[in-house]
């Protein structure tokens, strides 16, 4: 499959995984971009700037195709030096970078001028055209079907495709909700230059994470997600488990929720060691509604492979037999 997105990058294929906290490490993007598809290491996933740069050091030892660096600017519990780490990212001569959350401005001189690529991942319409306006080259576009943040505004993937298609002139990638070839096929129908998987690759053999969280994702249906930071403005779509049921529970009681009550269940750092140990009730973890379309744990490759001919036999077979009756 040929479409800006393949060509402007140099993929073989029109899959991107997207920027994961814990996941996008070397093993992870590796995998992705020696499938075809492109792989993004996640900035913030690394302790310093220079862990950063080690690790894109040493993806780089893993594959010698494009891969990407997330930058996402969101709330954090602890104040991360974004500019030091958007540094990091040009100096290790990253050619790719996917930004998210707050507008991305500040940082695009910097990008720009290194000659990167700039994607950012936008929650709604406004958002990108801002984007295509300040100069990011693409807009990853993200329906309330995602995993982690979608946004303030609940509008799903099949209205705001279809508005990105009228609206943009740069390309854009869909995300959230995608996880099989009817998924991509269907992206392409609606106007996008490809797509955005982050679930659906967690649920893969190479993704760093520990079996049991893989299996949880099998065994889930489309109903196990849920909403959370609903109160605080910062809304995160996670997987249902009893921490995120107990967040929920705090948020519904009477008045403003403060953070601090819900701080100790949410930490970054026990859904980290949720991936690593597998104890589901550890902290949170991101997942999307795509759960419900997961029931197995291939290769990457596999994968991939799989996504592009389901997508290529629906578009030549039976897209092709209904036009043409
Ligand atoms: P962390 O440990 O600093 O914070 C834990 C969670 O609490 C995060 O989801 C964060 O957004 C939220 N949070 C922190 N301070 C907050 C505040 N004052 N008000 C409301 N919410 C607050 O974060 P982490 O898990 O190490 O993640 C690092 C960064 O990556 C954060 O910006 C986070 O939002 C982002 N992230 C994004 C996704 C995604 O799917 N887009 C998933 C995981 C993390």
């Amino acid at each position: 499959m040929k479409t800006r997105l393949t060509e402007m990058l140099g993929i073989r294929h029109p899959i991107v995984q997207g920027g994961m906290q814990w996941v996008g490490v070397a093993e992870m993007a590796s995998a992705v971009s020696n499938a075809g598809g492109l792989g993004i290491l996640t900035g913030l996933t690394q302790p310093t700037p220079e862990a950063l740069q080690k690790e894109i050091d040493r993806c780089r030892e893993m594959t010698d195709k494009p891969f990407g660096v997330n930058l996402t600017i969101l709330p954090t519990i602890k104040p991360v030096p974004y500019e030091e780490y958007a540094q990091a990212i040009v100096d290790s001569g990253i050619k790719i970078v996917e930004t998210a959350g707050r507008n991305p401005e500040p940082f695009l001189p910097l990008f720009k001028g290194a000659g990167i690529t700039v994607i950012h991942k936008c929650t709604s319409i406004r958002h990108s055209l801002k984007a295509e306006k300040i100069g990011c080259d693409m807009v990853s576009v993200d329906g309330f079907e995602c995993a982690g943040h979608p946004g303030e505004d609940d509008v799903t993937n099949l209205i705001l495709l279809p508005l990105a298609a009228r609206r943009l002139k740069i390309p854009f990638i869909a995300s959230g909700g995608f996880g099989d070839g009817r998924g991509l096929a269907a992206a392409l129908a609606m106007g996008a230059d490809g797509i955005n998987m982050g679930t659906r690759f967690m649920v893969t053999r190479e993704a760093p994470i520990h079996e049991n969280v893989k299996q949880a994702m099998v065994d889930a249906s489309e109903l196990d997600t849920t909403l959370i930071y609903r109160s605080l403005r910062n809304t995160a779509r996670v997987f249902k488990n009893s921490i995120a049921e107990k967040v929920v529970e705090i948020e519904a009681q009477p008045g403003q929720t403060d953070f601090e009550d819900i701080r100790p269940l949410v930490l970054g750092a026990k859904g980290k060691e949720l991936f690593e140990d597998g104890d589901l009730d550890r902290g949170i973890w991101s997942a999307g509604m795509v759960v419900g379309l997961i029931d197995d744990i291939p290769s990457c490759q596999e994968l991939i492979e799989r996504i592009v001919a389901e997508a290529e036999q629906i578009i030549k077979e039976r897209l092709n037999q209904i036009a043409s009756a």
